[in-house]
């Protein structure tokens, strides 16, 4: 049976009971798997395919005798035909531009927060738009998950923070060689026009051949990296593999948010993650840890009669307004969590990709240039702040301290002014802050590529929908869903 639990109707006190609970899980558990649809991007202001006025009209406009919408302009098949092509392109020329002009929201947030207390497993989601990465979580689908940083190379499963299972809109791929890259500027004023840039590898090697007179080889096209219906995801192998070393690691809560469950492929795997973490629920309430084994599911809408069984709890509503509640619960339940939030761990050898450890480094290279070559704003640098934090457990020393550090940006400030707390234990002291690694926009671009991405099966949902008024199709939605997600 799953609990029905309205957000907005939080007088009841067994709804604020069940909520609660659900709270001291999240702040309890450490295998947390999440897995998230368009609805966790909706306050970011990410426009709404289905509106008239939105994307679409725009592509009507600068294509107004094609009648090519909803799954028609997300299915494989597209490529078969220039115009469709070039109705795709300019679509997702558009639609990328509204995602880079759009922030993160509180539910990506979220989950770097998860990740940086070690509490996310895994982040899965059918988003294309890569707000996670921009949120500080390392996407599959990133340059950096990549063991060579080649197209075609195995991702770094420890590494990896996010699994986008259908893509990134941030990368485009050789349609010819599968080469990556970047989604550049330069592509986009192409991708607008409805036209493809070359490949540059691929361009490369036919010069070669031509500067050895062999014959020449025909030279790709890049195509946006996301993931369309009947077409096999480029990175299905890796995913598998993540998935199953997740299901192995036994992890005590699955929190379902802002998707409808009603893709095959994603349902295959929601369902096997609930299944294993049922499997380490407790028998009774009473015994141990009864926080762990939860499902939630958490969106405007209800889960299909399928799941009951599956789903514990429906949390109705937005998600960024349950994990703000969540968060604030936390932070009461387990304060500690919190309070350790800043400490620095230069010393401590296990620096996550999380941690601030780059920040204290490049603090630390900052104070020493600043020895070697004074500058006005820089002068007076104090001892280094690791080892002042490290060292001196006594906070207001280290406050009057670091008012002297040279200026610092916010980010990086708060910091500075972390506080060492002499009664945590190692393992807390570990716990690294959230700080999107505090890396400036440029460095995060490289590490992420250009940004981070909205659509999600979600997304091809609301296209079928859509495209049950447009003309007949020669193919029945269903069935090249089913095939499509099968994939993965
Ligand atoms: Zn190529």
């Amino acid at each position: 049976m799953t609990v029905t639990l309205d957000f907005g109707s939080q007088k009841d006190l067994s709804t604020r009971r069940a909520l609660s609970d659900l709270s001291l899980s999240v702040a309890k558990c450490k295998k947390i798997v999440v897995v998230t649809g368009a609805g966790i991007s909706c306050s970011s202001g990410i426009p709404d395919f289905r509106s008239s006025d939105g994307l679409y009209a725009l592509v009507k406009e600068k294509y107004p005798d094609v009648v090519l919408k909803g799954r028609d302009l997300f299915d494989a098949s597209l490529f078969r035909d220039q115009t469709s092509t070039a109705v795709f392109y300019t679509f997702i020329a558009q639609l990328k531009q509204s995602i880079d002009a759009a922030t993160p929201g509180p539910t990506h947030h979220f989950l770097q927060l998860l990740d940086s207390k070690k509490k996310l497993l895994r982040s899965y989601t059918q988003n294309i738009d890569g707000f996670e990465a921009r949120a500080g979580l390392l996407g599959s689908a990133s340059h950096e998950a990549k063991s060579n940083g080649k197209g075609k190379s195995k991702i770094r499963t420890k590494e990896v923070r996010n699994v986008q299972l259908h893509g990134d809109i941030h990368r485009v791929r050789c349609r010819s060689c599968s080469a990556e890259y970047p989604c550049t500027k330069e592509h986009i004023s192409m991708f607008v026009e409805g036209l493809a840039p070359e490949c540059p590898e691929c361009l490369q090697r036919a010069e070669a051949r031509i500067a050895r007179s062999a014959r020449t080889i025909k030279v790709g096209s890049l195509r946006p990296a996301i993931v369309l219906y009947d077409e096999p995801h480029p990175l299905g192998d890796d995913i598998g593999t993540i998935q199953s070393a997740d299901l192995a690691r036994n992890p005590d809560m699955l929190i379902i948010m802002g998707t409808s469950l009603k893709v095959h492929g994603l349902k295959k795997l929601v369902k096997e993650f609930a299944k294993t973490v049922h499997s380490g629920a407790p028998s009774s309430p009473s015994k141990a840890k009864k926080w762990s084994g939860k499902v939630v599911f958490v969106n405007r809408t209800p889960p299909a009669a399928e799941w009951a069984g599956i789903i514990d709890y429906h949390v109705v509503g937005e998600t960024d307004a349950w994990v703000e509640k969540v968060t604030e619960d936390w932070k009461k339940m387990r304060p500690s969590d919190f309070e350790v939030q800043q400490t620095l761990v230069a010393t401590d050898g296990d620096v996550s990709m999380n941690g601030n450890f780059k920040v204290v480094a490049a603090t630390k290279t900052k104070a020493k240039d600043a020895k070697k070559k004074p500058r006005k704003d820089e002068e007076n640098v104090p001892p280094l702040p690791t080892d002042m934090v490290l060292s001196t457990p006594d906070v207001s020393s280290l406050t009057v301290k670091t008012v002297s550090t040279p200026p610092l940006s916010p980010s990086k400030r708060r910091q500075t002014n972390s506080h060492y707390s002499a009664d945590s234990s190692p393992s807390k002291r570990r716990t690294l802050p959230s700080m999107k690694k505090g890396l400036k926009d440029l460095d995060r671009g490289l590490l992420f590529t250009k940004a981070a991405g909205v659509a999600d099966m979600d997304l091809y949902d609301n296209m079928n929908d859509l495209s049950m008024q447009s003309p007949p199709k020669v193919k029945p939605p269903k069935a090249g869903r089913a095939v499509r997600v099968a994939a993965f």
